[in-house]
């Protein structure tokens, strides 16, 4: 095995917080960003709301002291409902308003804009209630409550009061910018981060502002609370406990800290980090490769991205273990909400010719009209999937991609004026770099749950729990696996029309086409008494008991289910096993266990009773933590993807998201922490995040 090539790196007596943020979550991206010299962003979809939220902010903190007069005539006492009016009216009229007018862009992204509008709202009416409790004027305690904002901390530790340093290890400078320092008349300063990011982060955002604090004692002696402030849009605030972030930073950060300064002499040395989850949507990923070529674990090779097609042209889109039937090959996530892995051989499906003229016309239609404006423009290449056309576009040498993002617009709106039906109207992205026009099309394909079976038989007949998603972009099938660790459960969201109902039926009938009931299990809900209507005459040797279409029979069965599960445990510690899959491999064919699924639709009937919200959460938890190794899984759906609707709770256990068309980017959020599942088309348009970021598919007609 060859040596270890290592990158040569800038020498530098200081470290950033955001470094220290990076290397928590992998040291590789502390070193390779140094050897590249690039800021690496992670999340990397993370940084554009974010970073104009950041900015707006930022504008307001510092205009606090020239409150507009619908503020500053505001007299003491002021109700926080009438602060909360008036901060709200000056923050989108006076900050946001003339930031979009001011950049043409964020008209293309609607989704995005009122994510940015709400969040802003949020973070008024969190100051409006704070301030309004405060002594004086509401614009004097403004000021006095936003203290600092963007605040420059920098400290200097010495790395030999850091238990296992080197001899002689000197000193490190830490630098940093907390986001702001809140100075409430009733509390101790709290050093605030604000984040846009999902809580997925949670506690790498509570180890930077728990640096923070560290540092801005170091410097100026203040004792702040650690507070982060995460808009989602909607805002959850979470404040550390002051000595629980001391010791996190002493026993985690220091540590790393001591460490972070020695990979700066030997980045060779450099481990990689212990999620199995992160490597594939790693803006490093190149760069890791080419420096540690032989320190790559097994696992970073293993865990590829769902979108890599195995040789069969499967897509995979829950993260699973080592088969000889992956590619290793990783290809980017593609973003959202038109994405789609870009195979240069996607073959057009067969019998699919109709979708092959659509999509002919639309290419010279696109390209006339590029043609009538002066901008030349080629086509790279097309995918043509059930729902939508998609149509790469490249410019000539020397030609600018600027021309075709000024004229796309309006391309865009006479391609649907041409094609009769507003409905059709392509929209354009910027994907990454790439052009792409995405259509939807004239005479969709019908997508056939048998057809895809057949075509993912080998993969889905090897182990019970695993299932057909839907066709992807490029006419792969796409499959995930309840036994696999990342998607244990899965919650599935779709308002009326979107295909949700059809969606389950496929996702049921999917996986019991190759298991016999001995092996696989089903208990069905079914409340509207329209989604399982037929079932149990095609599968009714799978289903643990009829359907249930009372949602009351809900929980005497998931209190069966937790029984069952620890039962389960008992008979794999007697057999000294780790779950149900080596349990079964021990025993005789006669005592094998079935991997047992519930699927409840309209679960959220159940959160709208009292007496049952607590038990039903309750049951979810205990499932979700531990159900996976036993053999249970749960399958959660709703037409209402709201907070409220999807508690914590719930979101946190079930690892497998799969939305179909909702009513807004708030609640796409919900479901997959992004936008993008508003836009889509209905009718099994779908995207599914099972672990590995999202993949775009069609549900099946079963
Ligand atoms: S590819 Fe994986 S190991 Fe390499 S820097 Fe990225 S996260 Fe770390």
């Amino acid at each position: 095995m060859s040596a270890p090539r290592s990158p040569s790196l800038r020498r530098s007596d200081a470290i950033s917080v955001t470094e220290v943020r990076n290397a928590l979550r992998c040291p590789r991206l502390f070193t390779l960003g140094r050897s590249t010299g690039k800021t690496v962003l992670f999340p990397v979809a993370s940084s554009a709301l974010g970073a104009t939220f950041h900015r707006l902010i930022e504008r307001f903190s510092r205009s606090l002291d020239t409150p507009p007069t619908g503020v500053s005539s505001l007299p003491e006492g002021t109700s926080a409902e009438a602060l909360r009016r008036a901060l709200i009216c000056w923050i989108l009229d006076d900050h946001l308003v003339p930031e979009l007018e001011r950049n043409e862009l964020y008209a293309r992204a609607p989704g995005e804009v009122d994510d940015l509008a709400e969040a802003l709202r949020q973070f008024a009416a969190f100051l409006a209630d704070r301030a309004a409790t405060m002594a004086g004027r509401p614009a004097a305690a403004l000021l006095r409550l936003v203290a600092r904002s963007e605040l420059v901390l920098e400290s200097v530790i010495d790395l030999a009061t850091i238990p296992g340093s080197r001899e002689g290890a000197g000193v490190i400078r830490i630098t940093g910018r907390a986001d702001a320092l809140f100075q409430d008349d009733h509390l101790a300063p709290e050093i605030v981060e604000y984040k846009l990011t999902s809580s997925e982060n949670a506690l790498l955002d509570l180890a930077q502002v728990a640096l923070y604090r560290r540092l801005l004692r170091d410097v100026q002696g203040v004792e702040a609370t650690p507070v982060v402030l995460r808009f989602e849009p909607e805002l959850t605030v979470t404040r550390a406990d002051a000595a629980d972030a001391d010791r996190l930073v002493e026993r985690r950060i220091l540590p790393l800290i001591r460490d972070m300064v020695r990979w700066l002499d030997e980045p060779g040395q450099t481990p990689a980090t212990d999620r199995l989850d992160i490597c594939n949507a790693c803006p490093m990923r190149g760069p890791c490769r080419e420096a540690h070529p032989g320190r790559i674990s097994a696992r970073d090779a293993a865990t590829p991205s769902p979108l890599a097609p195995t040789p069969d042209g499967l897509i995979i889109a829950a993260p699973r273990r080592v088969e000889p039937l992956l590619d290793a090959k990783a290809t980017p996530s593609p973003p959202l909400p038109q994405g789609g892995s870009a195979r240069p051989d996607a073959p057009i499906v067969d019998g699919d010719r109709q979708g092959d003229t659509e999509s002919q016309e639309l290419e010279a239609m696109i390209l006339e009209e590029f043609k009538r404006r002066g901008v030349s423009a080629r086509i790279q290449k097309r995918i043509i999937s059930a729902r939508l056309i998609r149509i790469e576009m490249s410019v000539p040498p020397r030609s600018s991609l600027k021309h075709l993002d000024q004229h796309a617009e309006d391309v865009c709106h006479h391609l649907a004026s041409r094609l009769g039906d507003p409905k059709l109207q392509p929209v354009y992205e910027s994907e990454e770099g790439q052009r792409v026009f995405i259509a939807p099309r004239r005479q969709p394909r019908a997508v056939e749950l048998g057809v895809l079976l057949r075509r993912g038989e080998e993969w889905l007949g090897k182990r019970p729990g695993r299932f057909v998603v839907g066709e992807g972009l490029e006419g792969a099938p796409v499959l995930g696996d309840l036994s696999d660790g990342a998607t244990p459960h899965l919650l599935v969201a779709g308002q009326a029309g979107s295909g949700k109902s059809v969606f389950l039926r496929a996702l049921v009938l999917g996986m019991t086409a190759y298991h016999p009931p001995s092996l696989l299990t089903m208990v069905l809900v079914d409340p509207k008494l329209v989604t399982f209507t037929d079932i149990e005459e095609r599968i009714g040797a799978h289903l643990a008991s009829p359907v249930l279409n009372d949602v009351e029979e809900v929980l005497p069965k998931l209190d069966e289910l937790v029984d069952e599960m620890q039962r389960r445990y008992e008979l794999f510690k007697q057999k000294k096993v780790q779950d149900l899959h080596q349990y079964n491999e021990v025993v005789p064919a006669e005592e094998r266990l079935a991997r047992t699924i519930m699927v409840v639709d309209e679960f959220a009937d159940l959160l709208f009773v009292k007496s049952s919200r607590a038990p039903f959460l309750q049951a979810i938890q205990r499932l979700g933590a531990k159900a996976r190794a036993a053999g249970i899984h749960l399958i959660l759906a709703t037409q209402h993807p709201t907070v409220k609707m999807i508690p914590g709770e719930i979101k946190a256990n079930l690892g497998g998201k799969i939305a179909l068309r909702v009513s807004s980017a708030v609640n796409s959020r919900v479901v997959l922490d992004t936008s993008g599942a508003e836009k889509l088309l209905g009718a099994g348009d779908l995207i599914a995040d099972l672990g590995r970021g999202p993949v775009r598919a069609q549900a099946p007609l079963a």
